[in-house]
C-alpha cells in the first residue's frame, strides 16, 4: 500500500509540474499551437508560422478572437 501511495504522489506531482498555474485566475495554462499564415511575396507562397501559446482564462478571449 505504501508503494501505491508514493506512486500516486509522484503522479500528482508530475501533473502539477506539467501545467503551470496562472497566478491571476488560478487556472492551469492550456498549451495550444497557433498557426498564422503569411503571404510571402518573395517566394509567391504561403508561409506558416507556428507558435505555442499558454492559454488561461485571462487571455483566452484574446487568443480565440
Ligand atoms: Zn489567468
Amino acid at each position: 500500500m505504501a508503494k501505491q501511495q508514493s506512486f500516486a504522489d509522484k503522479a500528482t506531482k508530475a501533473a502539477q509540474m506539467k501545467g503551470a498555474k496562472c497566478s491571476t485566475c488560478g487556472a492551469i495554462y492550456q498549451p495550444i499551437l497557433m498557426v498564422s499564415s503569411e503571404w510571402s511575396t518573395v517566394k509567391s507562397t504561403w508561409k506558416f508560422n507556428e507558435r505555442r501559446v499558454q492559454v488561461c482564462k485571462c487571455n483566452e478571449k484574446q487568443v480565440y478572437a
